[in-house]
Formats: structure tokens, C-alpha cells, sequence
């Protein structure tokens, strides 16, 4: 039987680029999947005059959905010429990932999202609001759980697909849910939460409900959505990286404003100072704090050795950016 192979993509919608897909029809047993072509002008990356984009394949995962020799193939985005495209923002993360090979970066992206049905958050009432939030993060019950079907269902696929995600969890908002992807390498990690993100709006579908990514669903006394990344390098991890982390801390707050300028659309509207964040214009780090813009986890002051939780990522981040960023702040100020 021919192999259907879901080529996904990255497209130029602004402010906040989305997801694409189409689907190509392979021979059975076909490992080297080909290069194909879209209409950019559908997309926002090209003219209709110039409309030929070029998807070329970069990583392939089992199709859980379909099921059977099927794929999901995700694609980098390349001009007609062989370049890259200019909204393919993988390319410069592969150069930076190949440039401090040797720290060995790692990452693990907590992504945050809320679950929307008619234009409100499952588990909103059709008028006014429902209980304010307290008992809804990592709840149980029909009172404070909505859509918990669709998350497992989630989770089932992201691990089919092989996707290395770590945990999920209920959010503090009612609808809102978390999962998270790594601990992976800068470009594993940035690729494995795109297609996980595709599986979720695809899953979520069937249910008739709408996955978003949007930072602050609802305005108001509710908590905003994250994409809280957490980074080391093999010197961090190492027995004495304590001070390595330290000094991560401090490379992040001396270009806090280039950070803050990629971390995600909206990101002032999130972080507000209230629920869990650091005000956008101000930046610190602290042991177990959660209203720093980064947290160094409780184990990790205690081992003197981990990681760094950076806070202000966005849930609709680029990973490819903000991976890239993280590796060449941290890394860069290293030598
Ligand atoms: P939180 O307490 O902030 O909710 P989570 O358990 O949701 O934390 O997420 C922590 C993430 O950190 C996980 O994705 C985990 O894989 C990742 N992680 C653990 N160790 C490391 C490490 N050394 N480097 C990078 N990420 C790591
Ligand atoms: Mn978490
Ligand atoms: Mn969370
Ligand atoms: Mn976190």
C-alpha cells in the first residue's frame, strides 16, 4: 500500500506564524521523502506572480493518526533558489546548534495552552464566569477538569509519534492544559514541539474544539499561557555547575531586551507581575521563585548542579528562535 505522507509546515502568517499541512502520496516502503513545493501566496511567503515555495523534509515521525507506515513529515521552508526562505527560522537555529555542539545544550519547553468551544474556554459557562481559579491546576472532577479526553488522547499520539514529551498536567485556568517536550537537544526539541502543536490542533479537531496558543485567553484575573523553557548545558549538568547556572542567569539579564523582543507576541499583556510572572519590564532570578523571570528549581540550588527555568516565554513562541537565542546568550558569554 502507498504511504500517506503529512508534509508540515511552518507559514508566514504575522504576527504569529501558524502551522500548514498537505498531504503527498509515496510508494510503500519509501524512507527518503522528497523534496515538494506549495503555494506561497496562500501562505503570506510569496507574490502570486512568484508563488513556488519549496518544502524540503528535515525530520520524520510515525503517523499516529493514521496509523500504519503513514508519516508526518515536517518540512523547513526554502526559496526556489535553495535558500532558505525568509520566514524559515530553522536554518539559523542549525547553524547555532552545530556552532556549541560542545556545551551540549538541552532543553525542556513546558507548553501551556487552553482549549476553546464556541468562542469560550472549556469549562466557561455561556455567561459570565465560572469559579474563580484555586482548584483547577492538576484537578480532578468534572467540576474543575474540561477536556481532559482530548489531552490524553494527545498524549497517546505525541508518544505513537515518538515524540519525547515528559509530563502533562491541568492548568490554573479552567481548559487550560500543559504538556512538555525534552529534555532534547536545541533543534530536537524545537521540532518535536512544532509536530506536537500539529497533533494537538489536528486531535482537537475531531472533538470540535479549537487549540490555541493564544498567551492571555481571557483578559482579567486569569492566568496567561506560557511556554516556560528550561535550559542547561553539559557544563551545567556537571557536579559544580552551580556556578555555571549563576552565570546563565546573568548573560540572560544582560540582553533581557532581545529576549523579550522574541518571546512570543503579547508577552508584555502575560507578563504582568501578577500570577506566577515577573513584570515584562524587569528582570530577576531566584531559587524557587516563581515570580522571577527565571527560576532555578528548588533540586537544582540543593545538587548544585541542573538547570535554569527561563519564565517569560510565550506559549506561542518560535522554539526555533528562543532555543537559538537561549544557546547563543548563555553559550556566547561562556567564552
Ligand atoms: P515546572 O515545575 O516548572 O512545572 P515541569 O516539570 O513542567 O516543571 O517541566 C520541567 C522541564 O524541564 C521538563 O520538560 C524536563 O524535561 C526539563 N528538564 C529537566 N532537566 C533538564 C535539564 N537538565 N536541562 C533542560 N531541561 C530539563
Ligand atoms: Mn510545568
Ligand atoms: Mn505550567
Ligand atoms: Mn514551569
Amino acid at each position: 500500500m502507498p504511504i500517506k505522507a503529512e508534509y508540515i509546515w511552518i507559514d508566514g502568517a504575522e504576527p504569529t506564524n501558524h502551522l500548514r499541512s498537505k498531504t503527498k502520496i509515496v510508494p510503500d516502503g519509501t524512507t527518503d521523502f522528497p523534496i515538494w513545493g506549495f503555494d506561497g501566496s496562500s501562505t503570506n511567503q510569496a507574490t502570486g506572480d512568484k508563488s513556488d515555495c519549496v518544502l524540503k523534509p528535515v525530520a520524520v515521525y510515525q503517523d499516529p493518526i493514521r496509523g500504519g507506515d503513514n508519516v508526518l513529515v515536517l518540512c523547513e521552508v526554502m526559496l526556489v533558489d535553495g535558500k532558505p526562505h525568509p520566514t524559515n527560522t530553522r536554518a539559523a537555529a542549525v547553524r547555532t546548534a552545530k556552532k556549541y555542539k560542545k556545551h551540549e545544550p538541552m532543553f525542556g519547553i513546558e507548553q501551556e495552552f487552553t482549549l476553546f468551544k464556541g468562542g469560550r474556554p472549556l469549562g466557561f459557562p455561556p455567561a459570565g464566569f465560572p469559579a474563580p481559579q484555586g482548584g483547577y491546576y492538576c484537578g480532578v472532577g468534572d467540576d474543575e477538569i474540561h477536556g481532559r479526553d482530548i489531552v490524553e488522547d494527545h498524549l497517546d499520539a505525541c508518544l505513537d509519534a515518538g515524540i519525547s514529551v515528559s509530563g502533562i498536567n491541568a492548568e490554573v485556568m479552567p481548559g487550560q492544559w500543559e504538556f512538555q517536550v525534552g529534555p532534547l537537544g536545541l533543534l530536537e526539541v524545537a521540532d518535536q514541539l512544532w509536530v506536537a502543536r500539529w497533533l494537538l490542533y489536528r486531535i482537537a479537531e475531531d472533538y470540535g474544539v479549537v487549540a490555541t496558543l493564544d498567551p492571555k485567553p481571557v483578559k482579567g484575573d486569569w492566568n496567561g499561557a506560557g511556554a516556560h523553557t528550561n535550559f542547561s548545558t553539559k557544563e551545567m549538568r556537571e557536579d559544580g555547575g552551580y556556578k555555571y547556572i549563576e552565570a546563565g542567569c546573568k548573560a540572560l539579564g544582560k540582553k533581557a531586551e532581545l529576549h523579550m523582543a522574541n518571546y512570543g507576541v503579547g508577552v508584555e499583556d502575560r507578563l504582568t507581575g501578577a500570577h506566577e510572572t515577573q513584570r515584562h519590564d524587569q528582570f530577576s532570578y531566584g531559587v524557587s521563585d516563581r515570580g522571577a523571570s527565571i527560576r532555578i528549581p528548588w533540586q537544582v540550588a540543593v545538587d548544585k548542579k541542573g538547570y535554569l527555568e527561563d519564565r517569560r516565554p510565550n506559549a506561542n513562541i518560535d522554539p526555533y528562535v528562543v532555543a537559538r537565542l537561549m544557546v547563543e546568550t548563555v553559550c556566547g558569554d561562556m567564552k
